[in-house]
């Protein structure tokens, strides 16, 4: 598609400026020459001095000229290009959502989009850009690829006002020849924000790290009870008993974390797929309960249950949603069992763009949860108290498996805790409109 730029009255008025200041040079050489030679052409010999006098400035004003229009390259950043067609480059380097500069032969900034003032804030066009970006790196590339020709890369890191890496790309733009051999060779700085890219870096090697260490620590109890087992514990009855009731105890807290970390990567997996099946809440958390009864029973915590008559259903994956009520749950009963009681209570409300949704909180009345810990809880192995998760059974990684569910079925977790005064954890679930397979309205 053709675009018409003949009516910019942007690049008729610089054109106009640019013409005008070109023959403002030779007007004013003109005038200079024919003053110089009206009292001079009154004899041969001054005719002489006058007619080398007037060569040489018409050819000073011609050269002046030059440099000029050149001049206006350096800012524009070439002379042989069509001002249209620089309006037309200021427009697409606005246009592009990465960090990009437009730099003229001359060092200085041609053009520059917004988003390239989050690199350099005091980049202005027409500023040496060395001097305004100040980074060492991109200084660097600059210089490379000015003396390559080619285009260079550099990265870089800034730790202010948070840390973020950047990855720079200084390409030269093609030479379009310049006035007396000058290079008008323009240089185009890309940025590219590697920041999200590191950061799932590091949380992966963070994981990998973490998850090696957990199960390292059971690991190496197993080894060391073996080797007492086969040595000086051998014939003792009584330590082997003990020492095969710990070994049972890590060997299961082993087949725990790799149960969860495999479902971790199972739900990840099917971030993006919206589970569809029609489930129904109630029954799932009344089974949980009774499946946790045991538990109760042995911290002395009563569980109460309150729930709506209607049935509340729910888009989802039936063994996910029970895996989110037995690790709130369960978390209720091991870190709350000094309150005593567990309430859990489900409901129906309304969301704020009025969709209906189904709610389920898991109230205990133990120490609570201080608010420095709060948004970290559902990072994959974050602990209040790592020994006390491990006396409990736990693996860090309950809250982390319950945030990625209620994220792949569209619905939110929400942790309300003050020291000293129990924990509410909230789900909220998007309602189904359609009826669970088999199930009779009740209600
Ligand atoms: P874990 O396997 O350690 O239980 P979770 O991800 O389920 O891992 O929980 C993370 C941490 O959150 C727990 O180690 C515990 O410190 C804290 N926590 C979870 N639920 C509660 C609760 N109801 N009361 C107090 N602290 C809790």
């Amino acid at each position: 598609m053709a675009m018409d730029q003949s009516s910019d009255p942007r690049s008729s008025l610089a054109e106009l400026g640019e013409k005008a200041g070109h023959y403002a040079l030779w007007i004013m050489a003109v005038l200079a020459a024919i003053a110089i030679a009206i009292p001079l052409f009154s004899g041969a010999l001054r005719f002489a001095v006058a007619f080398p006098l007037i060569v040489i400035l018409l050819a000073a004003a011609w050269y002046l000229s030059r440099r000029r229009a050149d001049g206006v390259v350096a800012i524009n950043g070439n002379a042989q290009t069509n001002p249209q067609d620089d309006h037309f480059l200021v427009d697409v380097i606005a246009a592009l959502p990465d960090p990009t500069i437009l730099v003229g032969a001359d060092g200085r900034v041609v053009t520059l989009n917004a988003s390239a003032t989050t690199i350099a804030p005091s980049l202005r066009p027409g500023e040496l850009a060395v001097l305004a970006l100040r980074i060492p790196e991109v200084i660097d590339a600059v210089r490379r690829a000015g003396v390559s020709r080619r285009p260079e890369r550099a990265e870089f890191a800034e730790r202010v006002p948070s840390e973020r890496w950047f990855e720079v790309v200084v390409t030269p733009m093609p030479d379009q020849g310049g006035f007396a051999g000058r290079s008008t060779q323009r240089l185009l700085l890309t940025f590219r924000d590697l920041s999200p890219i590191r950061r799932v870096e590091e949380m992966r090697v963070d994981f990998v790290a973490n998850a090696s260490h957990e199960l390292r620590t059971p690991l190496a109890a197993l080894s060391g009870f073996i080797e007492t087992l086969k040595g000086p514990a051998r014939n003792d009855v009584a330590a082997r008993e003990r020492f095969l009731d710990i070994m049972e105890a890590q060997a299961k807290r082993m087949a725990r974390l790799i149960d969860d970390l495999l479902s971790l990567s199972r739900i990840e997996l099917a971030a993006h797929v919206r589970p569809q099946t029609p489930v129904e809440l109630v029954p799932i958390v009344r089974q949980v309960v009774d499946a946790l009864q045991m538990l109760a029973r042995d911290r002395g915590v009563t569980v109460t249950i309150s729930a709506p008559k209607e049935p509340l259903v729910v888009s989802g994956d039936r063994d996910e949603l029970t895996r989110v009520f037995e690790n709130l749950i369960e978390n209720a009963l091991k870190y709350g069992a000094s309150g005593k009681r567990v309430e859990i209570t489900l409901s129906r409300a309304f969301n704020v763009s009025g969709g209906e949704e189904a709610v389920a909180a898991v109230r205990d009345y133990g120490p609570g949860i201080s608010a420095e810990h709060l948004p970290r809880l559902t990072e994959r192995f974050y602990r209040v108290d790592v020994t006390e998760s491990r006396a409990q059974g736990g693996t860090g990684l309950g809250l982390a498996l319950v945030k990625h569910i209620m994220n792949r079925h569209r619905g939110r977790l929400n942790i309300e805790s003050r020291s000293g005064e129990g924990a509410t954890f909230t789900v909220r679930l998007p309602m189904s409109t359609l009826a669970p397979a088999g199930a009779r309205k009740s209600g």
